[in-house]
């Protein structure tokens, strides 16, 4: 393949950016592990900002950018807030012209300002546009159709293993190819990782899907870049209870309580993420139940604005959100850290490799992202993504020529995970997320932290002596959930080590054993790895 620029991963972000690379003249490809829709994207429900005034009219960009940064607790880079928050308008425009179906205030109106919008916490103005509660649903389709019109080529079922560095220059990227059973090689001038982020390590604790453990990201760290912020993972205040499942914040934006066991509400319902999680965290704690309650609402409202998380409560909790209370409880959602990324979206210690979406740490969100703004993120940065990864390709004047030992490497990997001895991989894998979510969770503490590093490095030897179960080569899917448990179990550390230098709470980040926000630490943490 002769291609410019390499996308790994199909979610917003990726489809974005390729739709912006192909009409820039790229020769462009995406690969995803699944099939280009199902993607974390798909499951977004609760809108994305831009400050459109459409029902507050004293919104305005500037408030944007401000709720942002105070949201992200100083650890945000103020000029790439303010590049994304002026580019929100052109964004929704772009979206409005592929289609992408947005609730309006009047459906019978199609001009930008009849757009509906609700507000999310830690928002001062309804500013998030929605597609009832399908918001990333309809986004990511409105996307793939666009793509395939544009003829974006698509390799499906591609797992990246590893990105092919030389001299601290990216050339390609290796993959599984799931349904042939084989090592794949892509060259291509430039790379772009689109690949989603990692809240999905917390198995069990999560709103993410199973696959959400950051690939990209510990591709990342083998490759030699550098990837950042790691301890900042954003646990939703409502998923729930029993199966972890989203209501999303929408509820609460459109006037939902939160209550406890004995009927009262106890904390603000639209406060940032972080401290409603913490203050529902503090209830269970107390071993007090907490519930969503929506149902003064109204059923026939309820249904208008909140579809899906009506039949999601009725499907998976048995519960009629219009007559019951709904149990809930904090859980991992969004990963803040990731590959730290120039402002060029070029990976710090890796030439000619760039990053997007929830995979990368454009310092956007900090210590706490805001709802609503990563939706933004993926679509609002895809042009810029574009445009630097291609201007990189045009500046390489020779063909791309790799060096044979990377396909043999990755084989001997694969190889070895078949013929070692099997352990129970999805067992490993729920311990892990029960570890994760006890000791490196809402509150954390230096020695639960580095109890949890101790055990989870213990995991990582564990598996890397043991293989699955199912030899077969083609459509292993036993062989695909080793890969992510090999790469949670590569982030893990990272993201403990990084709570445990962290000395201070901010955000998302809270350690009892240091409960104020410290001066000293206004940093970012970095993480590489040094080849022995
Ligand atoms: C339930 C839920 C609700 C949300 N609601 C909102 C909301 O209302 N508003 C908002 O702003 N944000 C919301 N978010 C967050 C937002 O949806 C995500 O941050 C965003 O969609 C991430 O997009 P992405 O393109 O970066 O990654 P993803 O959509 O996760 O896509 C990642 C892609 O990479 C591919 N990939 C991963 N690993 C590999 C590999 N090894 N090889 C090949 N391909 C790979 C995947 O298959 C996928 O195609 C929500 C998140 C969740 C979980």
């Amino acid at each position: 393949m002769d291609l410019d620029v390499l996308i790994i991963g199909s979610g917003g972000a990726g489809i974005s950016t390729a739709l912006k690379a192909k009409e820039l003249g790229a020769k462009v490809a995406v690969v995803t592990k699944h099939y280009p829709t199902n993607a974390q994207t798909s499951m977004a429900q609760g809108g994305i900002n831009v400050a459109l005034g459409n029902i507050d009219k004293d919104d305005s960009v500037e408030a944007h950018i401000k709720d942002t940064i105070i949201s992200a607790k100083g650890l945000c880079d103020d000029g790439m807030v303010k590049r994304m928050c002026s580019n929100a308008t052109s964004t929704i425009e772009w979206l409005e012209s592929l289609g992408v179906p947005f609730s309006r205030i009047d459906e019978a109106n199609s001009a930008i300002g009849s757009i509906a919008q609700r507000k999310l916490g830690g928002a001062s103005h309804k500013r998030a546009c929605y597609a009832q509660d399908y918001t990333g649903l309809k986004l990511l389709h409105t996307l793939y159709d666009s793509a395939n019109r544009a003829g974006v080529e698509f390799i499906s079922e591609y797992y990246l293993l590893d990105i092919i560095v030389e001299s601290g220059v990216a050339k390609g990227a290796l993959f599984w190819d799931i349904a042939n059973g084989q090592v794949r090689v892509i060259e291509s001038k430039s790379i772009i990782l689109a690949t989603g982020g990692y809240a999905g390590i917390y198995d069990g604790y999560t709103t993410n899907a199973y696959g959400v453990v950051g690939d990209g990201i510990a591709s990342v760290l083998r490759a030699g870049g550098v990837i950042s912020d790691m301890e900042f993972i954003q646990f939703h205040p409502t998923a729930l209870k029993g199966s972890s499942i989203l209501v999303s914040e929408s509820a609460r934006g459109e006037g939902g309580y939160l209550v406890n066991a004995n009927g009262d509400r106890f904390v603000d319902e639209l406060a940032p993420r972080d401290e409603v999680a913490r203050a529902i965290f503090d209830e269970i704690q107390k071993g007090v139940d907490v519930y969503l309650d929506v149902r003064h609402l109204g059923e026939e409202k309820l249904y208008e604005l909140l579809p899906q998380e009506m039949e999601l409560c009725k499907l998976h909790e048995g519960i009629d959100p219009a007559k019951e209370l709904i149990p809930i409880k904090p859980v991992a959602h969004y990963s803040m850290g990731g590959v730290d990324v120039d402002d060029k979206f070029m990976v710090n210690g890796i030439k000619g490799c760039f990053a997007i979406g929830e995979c990368s740490n454009a310092k956007i969100h900090g210590a706490n992202r805001l709802g609503g703004n990563s939706l933004l993120e993926i679509v609002a940065f895809a042009n810029d993504v574009a445009q630097s990864s291609y201007e990189y390709a045009k500046s390489i004047d020779s063909d791309i020529e790799i060096g044979i030992s990377h396909e043999i490497k990755a084989n001997r990997f694969i190889d070895k995970i078949l013929e070692q001895q099997s352990c129970n991989i999805y067992k490993k894998r729920a311990d892990l997320g029960r570890l994760m979510y006890e000791s490196v969770g809402i509150i954390r503490d230096g020695d639960s932290l580095s109890d949890a590093l101790d055990r989870v490095m213990l995991l990582q030897v564990e598996l890397s002596n043991s293989g699955i179960s199912d030899k077969a080569l083609k459509h292993n899917q036993n062989l695909v959930e080793y890969l992510e448990l090999y790469n949670a179990l590569a982030l893990a550390p990272a993201i403990i080590s990084s709570a445990l230098a962290r000395e201070e709470s901010r955000g998302a980040h809270y350690r009892k054993d240091y409960p104020s926000m410290s001066d000293d630490y206004t940093k970012h943490t970095n993480i590489s790895w040094r080849a022995e």
